[in-house]
This record gives structure tokens, C-alpha cells and sequence, in this order.
């Protein structure tokens, strides 16, 4: 297939960088095959980003939020048009397989849809004021420029939910997706373009973290990071918004964990654990890599963990027949590697996998093998780091008490699962489980759009994306208060004896 020559999108213009440097996308299933070239964007790029961005919220903002729902309807009704191509075209680019591509573009579909609707419902409050002839209200502002940094594993889904609601809120956006998927990202933004929006509303910067995404932090006139990506980038991004008077919502690590009790259902739980721990090679923020195991199931529940384990099929996103798809990159691909290192230096036992997978035509991809490890115990580093690849560890658990502070025995809280029949525990999981999702009876994956996503502790920074907190991210609250007395009345004064 030809490779996809990428630009930048500013203003209504499909640009190179102004240096004229490009970087190379390529399909990480066949690494020989160059996917899309795109442009190393610098400050300078960015700049130019920026002002068409402030230009254009200078009106977009004084567009009524149910007509600038509209464009995002549209974008919505254009992205279940082109659903295949774009499933495909992700599949090739990151390696996902069709099936979750598929399913990454209707998150972006569902998105759309649901904050279109919220155009509709931008509420504020009208509450009595103290004095009286006086009213006060409260409404939503936009808050102005929005860089939008997003990372590769939901390549459609990940910038629909940033940039959509914020969007509809009034703000302008510049995205800058990952290295990895820029022809994800540049498709998803000839949408926008069909869709009408007007020019500098919406902006592509592609480029490198350390340069393009550094620079869009570093901007004075940016008002609103949202990031996804590695804890060390989220930390960098939130210092320096800090320190640039910036808001900034941040999406980090997660060491997910899923609790099977000894009264589950443990086929239910198996295929849960399977989705969990092996979807998208494990390369989801909310992927399962600790498996809490009650000490009366765990053999059993091994034993079908593995033989279900032993049938998935790795290969390319392409191939329907594929379970398991590459993992992004090589870089990515020596980390899980080096991970097992550390797993069989700290005594962990490899039950399956646990390496690279080079057989037939999976030599010409990053292919790791779906991995269980056993013996680990809480303290060791892979269960406790973030691995993002097709590795799980079991952990064996004596009580409900036992799995609950070992599953919150963690820096990160984004999902958590359990899976028992008892539902006094299931409640008592619900409140005790440190965790921004939890999931009974269900994997840690499967979120929702319209609810809110993001976790506690390490993993956030006390934001959620999606649902309607997404609009607590993308607005700022202004507080309206009218006196129709015709007077002067001092508050707490003059209503005082
Ligand atoms: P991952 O390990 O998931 O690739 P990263 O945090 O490296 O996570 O990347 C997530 C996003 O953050 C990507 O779009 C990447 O380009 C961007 N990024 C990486 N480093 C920086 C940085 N120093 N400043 C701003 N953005 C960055």
C-alpha cells in the first residue's frame, strides 16, 4: 500500500513543518512497511498553531452551544461513514486487532453523539440570593486554547473525548497525537474538516513529544492541557502547567487489578481475565495485570487461565483470525522483554509465554507472547509497575480482606474488577477498592462514554474525562449575580441586624 503523506492541520491548511522535517509511521506488525510519513513539528509550527486556535476562539465561542454541538454531530454521523476504512487503516498503523478497531471508532461515533446532546444541557444554577429583588445564577465559560496530547493505544477514541466536549463547551483545539498513529489522527481530522468547522477551531501538530508536545505545554498562550500518556510525561506536563498557570488534566499509569473470590463464576471470570489482561496485548491504560486469586480456586482457575491462554492466536490487527495483535513498537517491545527479566530475577515463574514471538511471520513484527506469571508476590516490580504488554500476574489471596489491600496496595488507581456471587462483598468492593472504576462481575476494560473515566491516586489528577465531568475539564464556572432593586445592598450586611 502506498504510504499516507501527513501534515499539519492550521487554519483551514494542510501544512508541512516549517523546517521541512518528517518522521516515519510504520506497521508494527510487518516493521518493513511504512505506514505514513509526517511532519517533525518544532515551536515554530506551534506557534502558528496557537494563534490560529486564539483567532478562532475569538467566535467559536460566541457560537451557540447547540449549534456547535451540530458540527459535532456531523462529525459523529462522518466517522460511522468511514468506520471500516479507519478500523483498517488503525489496525495496519498501531496493530490493534479489527475488531477493537472497530470498536475504538464507535467510542469516537458514541462521543460524538453523546456531547452533541450536551449542547443541549450546558446547565448552570439559579438559586435565591440573600437579598432581596436581587437574582443569581451560575453558567458555563469556555476556557479558551486546549492542547489536546494523546497517546497511541486508542488512537480515534482518545482525541474524540478530549476534543468533542471541549468543542461543544466553546473552546479551540490543537491535537497532537502520538508518534505512533499520526495517520489515525490526521484522517480523524479531514472529518472535522468535512464536517464545516470553521477555520483554526480545530488544529493538528504532529511531531515528537519532547519538541512538539513540549512546546504546546510550555506556550503562554495555550489556557488547557489534557494529557494522556506515561506517569514521567504526565508529571513533566503537570509541573510545567503549574508553573505556567495552566489547567491541565492528566491520565496516567494504571496496575489494574481483577479479584476472583472462591463463590465466582469461573468461566465468567476466566473470560474476563483473558479479555482484560490480553486485549490489545495488554497495551490498554485500564488492561488487567494482577489477578487476585482466592487460595480455594486459584489451581483451578490456573489451570483454565492457561489452557484458555494457549489458544489465543497472535498475529496481525489485519488478520481477522487474530486474537492477540503486536505490541506498538520495538522500544515498547524490549520494555515488556526487559520486564521478564526482572520478573525471573525477582523469582517470578513464567507458567506461559514470556517471550518474544519470532515464529513464521511473526519474526517480521513486535510480537510478545500472552504471559502468566506465578509466585509473584505484592512487593515484587512487575506487580507493581505498569508492564503494557500481554502480561498478568497471579497473586494468591486468603480473604476478601486480603485481596482488597493488596489491590489497593498500589501508587496508581484507574479500574478494578471483582468477581464473586456475594453480594454484601461486591458492595463492600464498591466502597473499599481505591480505584476511579470498578467492575463487578466484568473485566477492568469496557468503558462507557457517557460516564466518567479516570482514576485516583497516581493515575489522575483528580479530573475525569468522558461523561459529564468531561464539561467540568473543558469549562470554568462564572457566577452572575443581578440586583433589580434599583439600590445599593451590601451581602451579609445589609439584611444583618
Ligand atoms: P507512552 O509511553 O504511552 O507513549 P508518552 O507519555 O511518552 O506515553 O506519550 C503520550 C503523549 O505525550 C504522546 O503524544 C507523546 O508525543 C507526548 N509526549 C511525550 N513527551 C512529551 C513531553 N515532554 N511534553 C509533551 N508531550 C509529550
Amino acid at each position: 500500500m502506498t504510504p499516507l503523506t501527513c501534515q499539519n492541520y492550521i487554519a483551514d491548511q494542510w501544512l508541512n513543518a516549517v523546517s521541512g522535517d518528517t518522521l516515519e509511521s510504520r506497521n508494527p506488525a510487518v516493521n518493513s512497511e511504512l505506514v505514513a510519513t509526517f511532519p517533525r513539528s518544532v515551536t515554530t509550527d506551534v506557534d502558528a498553531a496557537v494563534i490560529a486556535a486564539r483567532q478562532a476562539y475569538r467566535t467559536w465561542r460566541l457560537v451557540p452551544a447547540p449549534a456547535r454541538a451540530e458540527y459535532i454531530y456531523k462529525v459523529g454521523e462522518l466517522l460511522l461513514q468511514y468506520k471500516e476504512e479507519l478500523a483498517l487503516l488503525m489496525s495496519r498503523e498501531m496493530g490493534k486487532p479489527l475488531t477493537e478497531a472497530r470498536g475504538d471508532v464507535q467510542e469516537g461515533i458514541d462521543c460524538a453523539f453523546y456531547s452533541a446532546g450536551e449542547g443541549r444541557r450546558l446547565f448552570g444554577q439559579t438559586t435565591p440570593s440573600e437579598m432581596p429583588n436581587k437574582f443569581a445564577m451560575t453558567m458555563r465559560m469556555p476556557i479558551g486554547v486546549c492542547a489536546l496530547i494523546t497517546p497511541w493505544n486508542f488512537p480515534i477514541a482518545i482525541p474524540c473525548w478530549k476534543a468533542m466536549p471541549a468543542l461543544v463547551c466553546g473552546n479551540t483545539v490543537i491535537l497532537k497525537p502520538a508518534e505512533d498513529t499520526p495517520a489515525c489522527a490526521t484522517k480523524l481530522m479531514e472529518i472535522f474538516q468535512q464536517a464545516g468547522l470553521p477555520a483554526g477551531v480545530v488544529n493538528l501538530i504532529h511531531g515528537l513529544g519532547e519538541e512538539a508536545g513540549k512546546a504546546l505545554v510550555e506556550h503562554p498562550d495555550v489556557d488547557l492541557v489534557s494529557f494522556t500518556g506515561s506517569s514521567e510525561t504526565g508529571a513533566f506536563v503537570g509541573e510545567t502547567c503549574g508553573r505556567t498557570h495552566k489547567r491541565v488534566c492528566l491520565e496516567m499509569g494504571g496496575k489494574n487489578a481483577q479479584i476472583v473470590m472462591e463463590d465466582a463464576d469461573l468461566e465468567l471470570a476466566i473470560e474476563g481475565a483473558v479479555w482484560g489482561a490480553f486485549g490489545t496485548s495488554g497495551q490498554r491504560c485500564t488492561a488487567t495485570s494482577r489477578l487476585l486469586l482466592h487460595r480455594d480456586i486459584k489451581k483451578q482457575f490456573t489451570t483454565m487461565l492457561l489452557e484458555r491462554t494457549s489458544k489465543l492466536r497472535l498475529g496481525a490487527g489485519t488478520n481477522p483470525n487474530t486474537d492477540v495483535g503486536p505490541l506498538v513498537n520495538t522500544s515498547q517491545l524490549q520494555r515488556v522483554s526487559q520486564y521478564l527479566e526482572i520478573a525471573r530475577e525477582e523469582g517470578a515463574k513464567v507458567l506461559i509465554g514470556g517471550k518474544i514471538a519470532n515464529e513464521g511471520e511473526l519474526q517480521h513484527g513486535n510480537f510478545f507472547q500472552p504471559t502468566i506469571l506465578d509466585s509473584v508476590t505484592p512487593k515484587m516490580r512487575v506487580a507493581r509497575e505498569e508492564i503494557f504488554g500481554p502480561v498478568v500476574v497471579l497473586i494468591e489471596v486468603n480473604s476478601f480482606e486480603e485481596a482488597i489491600a493488596i489491590l489497593n496496595d498500589t501508587p496508581y488507581g484507574l479500574s478494578s474488577s471483582i468477581y464473586t456471587r456475594d453480594i454484601n462483598r461486591a458492595f463492600a468492593a464498591m466502597r473499599d477498592i481505591e480505584a476511579g472504576i470498578t467492575y463487578i462481575n466484568g473485566p477492568t476494560i469496557g468503558a462507557e462514554v457517557h460516564l466518567p473515566f479516570g482514576g485516583v491516586k497516581q493515575t489522575g489528577n483528580g479530573h475525569r474525562e468522558a461523561g459529564t465531568t468531561a464539561m467540568e475539564v473543558f469549562t470554568e464556572w462564572k457566577t452572575v449575580y443581578v440586583d433589580f432593586s434599583g439600590g445599593l445592598q451590601r451581602a451579609q450586611i445589609d439584611n444583618r441586624d
